[in-house]
């Protein structure tokens, strides 16, 4: 029998950097899988967009990088929809990735709350975000059930949520890291500010299940004095989290070194094979037929409280587009559609 992989040919990693892509590798000999995730301009143009506070606008970088992360492991058509709720000055956040690589990210917060943080220097992600959950959902469409994986949030960040998520929801040993931050750059009318982000995840996916159990298990609720059954962490696993680990935020943003120099950087001495990189970019799903539906799904009286000077205004959370509609252009049709 042939070996497939003794085809692929061995080649120099690309030196060039792609921005927007994600990259999927695996590392055979430590049996680990996972994705780089590089963006430019698909990040710049949603957080420029809403123009938030600056540390409101690197965490829901780092919200964006993780959820393209996430959402393009999907196998099927759908969406991919992070979103925080918890008792921080961010109160929540929210991200849509649609397959095969779309996303869209808004986030809500208390001004003062976080004008205050920025003075007192506590921006830090898990100061920012505060207790509540991270919830995870699969939509596959309105004919398909939804999954819904939840997470506590404990004053921690989305690195440590995505951790404690794989760890007990999906009992996969994962690990992400995530970066972002601006780089300014000379323009026409000066230099502009520009947001980059990056992030790393790595998944240990060995055949046999019994390797991939993890060492810190909590106790849960034994009683004091029981013997806890520790359990010892596969030496692949160490190894290829260890390396994980090592990754800095320079390497996930700088434009002069590519995914694939990354991945081989990291793991050149067990050999490492990349796939084919996927295009990601910011764009939102709303129109004025959805905004329109929406609105008919209200009851007379709502939209009635929605009028203003004599007219209803959506504005779409994620992307600022404003639509605008005749009060009667909505009842006029809903008395034709019955
Ligand atoms: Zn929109």
């Amino acid at each position: 029998m042939t070996n497939p992989e003794l085809a692929i040919p061995v080649r120099e990693p690309e030196q060039t950097g792609s921005d927007d892509t994600i990259l999927p590798f695996a590392v055979k000999a430590l049996d680990l899988r996972g994705r780089i995730v590089r963006l430019g301009a698909a990040v710049d143009t949603i957080l420029t967009g809403h123009d938030y506070p600056t540390p409101v606008a690197k965490l829901l970088g780092e919200a964006i990088v993780l959820t393209v992360m996430l959402g393009s492991a999907l196998k099927f058509e759908g969406r991919f929809i992070l979103q925080t709720k918890s008792d921080g000055p961010v109160r929540m956040l929210v991200v849509d990735f649609a397959s095969p690589g779309t996303v869209r990210a808004c986030a809500s917060f208390d001004a003062e709350r976080v004008a205050a943080a920025i003075a007192a220097n506590a921006v830090e992600p898990g100061k920012l975000l505060g207790h509540g959950h991270l919830a995870m959902t699969i939509d596959q469409g309105p004919d398909m059930s939804r999954y819904q994986g939840l997470v506590p949030l404990e004053g921690g960040d989305l690195e440590q949520a995505a951790h404690e998520y794989f760890s007990r929801s999906e009992q996969i040993p994962t690990r992400v890291r995530l970066a972002v931050a601006e780089e300014f750059r000379a323009g026409a009318g000066g230099p502009r500010r520009h947001w980059r982000a990056g992030g790393i995840l790595a998944q240990f996916l060995p055949n046999s299940i019994e390797r991939s159990r993890q060492a810190d298990l909590d106790p849960g609720d034994a009683p004091p004095g029981t013997t806890v059954h520790v359990l010892p962490e596969d030496d692949a696993w160490v190894e290829g989290r260890s390396l994980i680990a090592t990754v800095n935020d320079i390497e996930l943003l700088d434009p002069a070194l590519s995914s694939e120099r990354l991945a081989y950087r990291l793991f050149h001495e067990r050999g490492v094979r990349v796939f084919r990189a996927a295009p990601v970019q910011a764009q939102c799903s709303c129109s004025r037929k959805s905004v329109e539906n929406m609105l008919r799904s209200f009851s007379q009286s709502d939209r009635d409280d929605m009028v203003e000077n004599g007219r209803i205004t959506v504005t779409c959370e994620f992307c600022n587009s404003t639509y605008v509609f005749q009060p009667d252009e909505i009842t006029a049709q809903d008395t034709t559609a019955s």
